[in-house]
């Protein structure tokens, strides 16, 4: 084989160093794969536009032109549409495709997957997941013998900035949202990273491939950060947490079994690798059944790592051009296990209030948990001052057992309804212990 012929739809963030490196390091790559790959077009939207480092004569504002006839698609441009139609007239067209798109993964996984099976092309996508972190391959091939059990990832590098910084300063998500967005951490519109929503889009991803079970963004349940405080994040630390907003994908086995996906700020035990995780990194931590805990670390964006993560995967997709051979998708995604809502999950609440500093209010609160058979690891009362309350008022910090989330949640709302109760200051899982 002479040469393989490489289109490229986005030269933007990620895109402009894919294209950069395959030109640079066109050698290099051409030993790694056995032959040469020809990059033949960059579709933009602005092909006018001097873009360092890429030959004027390769952009174009025509990608269904770009795409005809390429051995290998490489997605980069984001968004659904056109997207999702260009990948799939690249798979229907015989193209391998490599892409880094969560948000299209995240919405139409198993069409695309069947379109490249259909074909009897590749579909890869170890950039869309924690950018430079190889964790799409160990989860669909790596561990395929085994039986994993969760998944837990810190997938969103702004948002753990945002609350790295609001632990050690202690600032507040205002003040630390603008500084990340001021370092170039958070984009101009954070939406998608504060409300968990990039998250999500991996969470479903992450579920699907470690499961096997189809999962979408509208399976996953979703609670953001905006709602951390600097004061929640001082209770945290004092209790020996730290406040982390994790994906969280588990199998659940017994009377109701299924998969759940989720994404929510968590309170983690100081002790747990995940802790550790400061900045904007990212971090999976796997657990398996014979492989047991295992944890990948790294940079989760930016152009310089996730195009790690795209160029890996070009050229493991040309070297099975090259080799030959059938290149159906590896991912298998077709079992039949319920994706539960989070009302059926089990987890743990630290639930933190504000109550009347006066006898009987313990037995209270004890008896609404046990109203919901909800029983109480630790409880803490410190003093509390509020100088618009007409009496003194403790702060009650109550870690609960396990147990399930409709029977917390009902809790909750039966604590906030007592008179000793003047406020829910705060509601956070305990994850990971
Ligand atoms: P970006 O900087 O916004 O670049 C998007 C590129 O696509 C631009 O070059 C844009 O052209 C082009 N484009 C968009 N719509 C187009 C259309 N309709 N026709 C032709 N060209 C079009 O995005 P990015 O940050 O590189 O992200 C690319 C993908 O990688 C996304 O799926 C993202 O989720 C994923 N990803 C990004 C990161 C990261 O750190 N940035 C990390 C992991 C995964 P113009 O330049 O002319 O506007």
């Amino acid at each position: 084989m002479e040469k393989l012929t490489v289109a490229l739809l986005g030269g933007g963030v990620v895109g402009s160093e894919v294209a950069r490196t395959l030109l640079a390091d066109a050698e290099t790559l051409a030993e790694r794969v056995g032959t040469r790959l020809e990059l033949t077009a960059v579709a933009v939207r602005d092909a006018s536009r001097e873009r360092p480092g890429i030959p004027a004569e390769l952009l174009t504002d025509d990608p269904e032109t770009a795409i005809r006839g390429a051995d290998i698609v490489i997605e980069l441009m984001g968004g659904i549409e056109p997207a999702r139609s260009l990948i799939l007239a690249a798979l229907e067209g015989g193209s391998s495709v490599v892409t880094a798109n969560k948000a299209l993964l995240a919405q139409s996984f198993p069409e695309l997957l069947e379109a490249a099976d259909a074909s009897g092309v590749r579909l890869e996508f170890e950039a869309a997941v924690a950018g430079a972190i190889p964790i799409v391959r160990p989860l669909q091939a790596s561990l395929a013998g085994d039986r994993v059990t969760r998944v837990m990832g810190i997938v969103n590098g702004t948002t753990n900035y945002i609350l790295d910084q609001m632990a050690r300063e202690g600032w507040g998500f205002a003040h630390a949202l603008r500084t990340a967005q001021e370092l170039g951490y958070a984009e101009a519109d954070p939406t998608a990273d504060v409300a968990g929503l990039d998250a999500a889009a991996k969470a479903a991803i992450i579920a699907s491939l470690a499961f096997q079970v189809p999962v979408s963004m509208d399976d996953v349940h979703v609670e953001g950060i905006t709602g951390v405080s600097a004061d929640m994040i001082a209770t945290a630390e004092a209790q020996g947490f730290t406040i982390k907003l994790l994906a969280i994908c588990e199998r659940l086995e017994g009377e109701n079994p299924g998969v759940s996906a989720r994404v929510y700020p968590a309170l983690v035990s100081r002790e747990h690798p995940l802790a550790a995780v400061s900045g904007a990194f990212n971090a999976v931590f796997v657990e398996a059944e014979s492989a047991g805990s295992l944890m990948f670390y790294g940079q989760g964006a930016g152009g310089a790592p996730t195009s790690s993560a795209v160029l890996g995967d070009l050229v493991s997709v040309a070297r099975r051009k090259v080799l030959g051979g059938r290149g159906q998708a590896p991912a298998q995604i077709r079992g039949t296990g319920r994706v539960l809502p989070i009302a059926d999950v089990d987890t743990r609440y630290q639930i933190t209030l504000e109550v009347s500093d006066r006898p009987g209010v313990l037995l209270a609160v004890a008896e609404a948990l046990a109203a919901e058979g909800v029983s109480v690891e630790l409880a803490s009362q410190t003093q509390f001052e509020n100088p618009q309350a007409d009496e003194p008022r403790a702060k009650l910090v109550i870690a609960t057992h396990t147990a399930r989330e409709s029977a917390l949640a009902a809790t909750v709302e039966n604590l906030a309804a007592l008179d000793a109760v003047a406020s829910v200051r705060s509601v956070l899982r305990i994850e990971g212990s």
